[in-house]
């Protein structure tokens, strides 16, 4: 199957042949989720019809989260470390990963497709522009992967333990393989954060995959998640012009 049919297992998140997002598991459906807020009432429907998508709706719309907890969802995903790092930071979800001091790294490094330049505005972000290294810096850049590597390895050689010869990898390009497993409404959370402009576009990426690999499992949930997010995300600039007004006088921090 492929992207576009709504497949389990969406390879080369990245383009450069490597990572993916594969769903593993789930447990639930939007009609769970109805059903869990119907138990407060002692009602169970049988099926999904406009009256169940309209309590659905009204459960997100109001902030009544914990039913969507009732949903599971669980990947196996390979992911440059950037990426990891920035999963972890998500605490409403378990993680397992393959470990360094159990399994030599392979030499799979990440390459971006393109060296985004730095946003002039957003400290954190990268901006459309694209850096044309020089040829003096692409070979740096190459030297430095193969140094990486080769130094690993001969650090493995000389007897070095796996844990401590990964010191001496580019350890940021390193891909990594985790399981995670998040419930329906800490994941509309991540979305909320990674599937956003201002979140690291390489993390983009995988959140756009898991949202496309449970696409069938939580259609209406999606759909609602999607029509809020439109409203919430002007919301946010109204607040955001607020926020910008208020401090227009306050210059920059000294420490
Ligand atoms: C664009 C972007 C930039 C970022 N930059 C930085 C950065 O520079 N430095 C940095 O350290 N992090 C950074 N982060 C990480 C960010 O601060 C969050 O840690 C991360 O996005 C996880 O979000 P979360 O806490 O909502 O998710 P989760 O940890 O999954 O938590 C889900 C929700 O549970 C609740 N919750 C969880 N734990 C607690 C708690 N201890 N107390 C109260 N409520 C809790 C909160 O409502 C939270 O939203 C960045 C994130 C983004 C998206």
């Amino acid at each position: 199957m492929t992207e576009e049919t709504n497949i389990y297992k969406i390879e080369d998140v990245l383009h450069d042949g490597i990572g993916y997002v594969e769903l593993i598991d789930a447990m639930g459906s939007d009609l769970d989720i109805v059903n869990a807020a119907k138990v407060s009432y002692n009602k169970e429907a049988t099926t999904f019809g406009p009256a169940e998508e309209k309590l659905l709706w009204y459960l997100w719309f109001h902030k009544h989260t914990s039913p969507f907890e009732q949903v599971e969802l669980k990947w196996r995903i390979k992911a440059p470390a950037v990426v990891w790092w920035q999963f972890v930071r998500h605490r409403m979800a378990e993680y397992n990963a393959t470990s360094g001091r159990y399994t030599p790294y392979k030499d799979e490094y990440y390459t971006p497709p393109t060296w985004r330049g730095q946003d002039k505005h957003n400290k954190q972000a990268s901006s459309d522009v694209i850096i044309q290294l020089s040829p003096e810096l692409e070979a740096q850049i190459e030297e430095l992967m193969l140094q990486s590597e080769q130094v690993y390895q001969d650090s493995m050689k000389e007897g070095v333990s796996r844990e401590l010869a990964r010191l001496n990898r580019l350890a940021w390009r390193d891909y990594h393989t985790f399981i995670v497993k998040m419930n329906a409404h800490a994941f509309m959370n991540f979305l909320t954060k990674r599937d956003h402009k201002d979140a690291q576009w390489e993390i983009q990426q995988y959140a756009k995959a898991m949202k496309n690999s449970v696409l069938t499992i939580i259609p209406a949930t999606l759909t609602c998640f999607d029509t809020y997010r439109k409203e919430a995300v002007k919301f946010e600039e109204q607040l955001n012009l607020i926020y910008k007004e208020r401090f227009k006088d306050v210059g920059k921090s000294s420490s």
